[in-house]
């Protein structure tokens, strides 16, 4: 029994003892707090850089403590602030503050932009894309962006309001990626009956920076128009930068309306019958009459006041005629009196043409004929100049080869008339027959149903005149 009291009594002694050394043992660690940074970003969400320890006397041994964190600093705003951490250790405590410092040490960005499409030309002055500066704390800095232009490179510079800058550039890059304009002078769309001929019109071509490379065009494609069907010209040009630029025109070709010349069997002949200084009174009395033996002819005309009459040119036009200018004043005088006379008289004529038929005409008889000398006494060369402006803008002149003799000074008989024509065209042997009669002498249209019964009894073909047919042309005596 006094053994079992011994034991417990020792027992007591040794776990108060134990004890006893434990809280002494606890009571001796050291609470030690270091603040490893003090300087902290403005607006990061920072994990405070405290480490707290309990640290024993005895042992190295160390406890990691977590820290309470208190004291005034806004993390969201640059300044001095007093951090107070506390730790705690069993039921030691220990608190301590420290300085600490929320800086903005972040550059700003700055963005460059760049406009689509946008291309500076070489030599061209650059105009700013734009860009934009954002500061982590400042915000948008874009106005305080300062540009400098070094040669082809161009520095943007912005600092922030903690004097944090940044900088960037850009280089200016010289292009020119438009191509030329291709112009097409008359329709982009035409329709030509088969072996008249194409006139090419041609085409300008502007460049952004070249300016004009009209003749630098190069055109592909050829139009035949011996061949029925559609035919495409293509206009093609190539500015300093290798940009091609092009345009196309069609060409309709389409089946004539009417025989043409050399298609005519070789065994035929061929007779133009043309009237000059028409219309006039007569003129439907002779339409009917072609109409009767269905034979067209050619009226070069001239402007008569008369409404009436002058609507004549539409009723040749419709029954299947050639429709030519002539002239608008037959005063030769006032006609050949300059250049610009001339091209006045056949614009007026084209115009009253246009009127009647509704398009302009390609053909014409010279008043006189391409041989006249009026001319001379008023401009040197004039008719040489003027035959070379028809071919250049594409129209064609007719003179003859067959004279009736209808308007000499001295009247003739119908008779005679007929005599002369018929005799002047068997004298051709077989060559085309341009025939020139007057459509205001009613003699001379009385004899015109017995030259088409000539005509038609000795194999020969009579047409209307066009841009294929024989023309006659006379010598150019001025
Ligand atoms: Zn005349």
């Amino acid at each position: 029994m006094k053994k079992v009291l011994i034991s417990l009594i020792c027992l007591a002694i040794a776990a108060t003892a134990f004890w006893g050394i434990k809280k002494y043992r606890d009571n001796q660690f050291n609470i030690s707090i270091t603040l490893l940074q003090n300087e902290f970003p403005v607006g990061k969400s920072v994990e405070i850089q405290v480490k707290a320890l309990a640290t024993g006397v005895y042992k190295e041994e160390a406890v990691e403590l977590a820290p309470e964190i208190g004291g005034n600093v806004n993390w969201n705003k640059v300044g001095e602030y007093t951090l107070i951490v506390t730790a705690r250790y069993g039921k030691k405590s220990k608190t301590e503050n420290f300085q600490v410092k929320v800086t903005d040490t972040e550059a700003p960005v700055i963005t460059l932009l760049t406009k689509e499409g946008y291309f500076t030309l070489p030599g061209g002055t650059y105009e700013e894309e734009g860009y934009t500066a954002i500061d982590n704390y400042d915000g948008d800095i874009t106005d305080r962006v300062e540009l400098k232009r070094e040669g082809d490179v161009i520095h943007y510079s912005v600092t922030d309001a903690n004097g944090n800058s940044t900088s960037v550039e850009r280089t200016i890059v010289y292009s020119d990626p438009v191509p030329p304009v291709v112009t097409l002078i008359g329709e982009a769309e035409q329709t030509i009956m088969r072996r008249k001929p194409y006139r090419e019109e041609g085409a300008t071509a502007e460049d952004n920076f070249d300016g004009d490379v009209t003749d630098k065009i190069v055109l592909s494609g050829e139009v035949d128009t011996a061949v029925v069907g559609d035919q495409k010209i293509t206009y093609s040009v190539k500015d300093s930068y290798g940009n091609i630029g092009t345009a196309e025109r069609i060409i309709h070709v389409i089946e004539r309306d009417r025989p043409i010349a050399d298609e005519v069997e070789a065994t035929s002949k061929v007779i133009y019958l043309t009237f000059d200084d028409g219309p006039s009174p007569y003129t439907r009395q002779l339409l009917d009459i072609l109409d009767k033996y269905d034979v067209k002819v050619t009226f070069f005309v001239v402007y008569n006041g008369t409404e009436a009459i002058r609507d004549l040119i539409g009723e040749e036009f419709r029954r299947g005629h050639s429709v030519g200018v002539h002239c608008y004043n037959h005063d030769y005088n006032v006609v050949y009196k300059s250049e610009a006379a001339y091209w006045e008289d056949f614009e007026k004529m084209q115009a009253v043409i246009e009127e009647q038929t509704g398009q302009r005409t390609n053909l014409l008889r010279f008043p006189g004929g391409s041989s006249n000398t009026v001319s001379r006494k008023h401009e040197k060369g004039l008719m040489t100049k003027l035959a070379k402006q028809m071919g250049e803008k594409g129209y064609y002149y007719f003179d003859w080869n067959v004279l009736s003799g209808d308007a000499e000074a001295k009247p003739i008989s119908t008779d005679e008339v007929y005599k002369n024509v018929t005799n002047g065209i068997a004298g051709l042997k077989g060559r085309p027959a341009v025939v020139l009669q007057h459509d205001i002498k009613k003699f001379s249209l009385d004899a015109v149903e017995r030259i088409i019964k000539w005509g038609l009894e000795n194999g020969y073909t009579f047409l209307p005149l066009d841009e294929t047919s024989f023309g006659a042309h006379h010598g150019i005596n001025n």
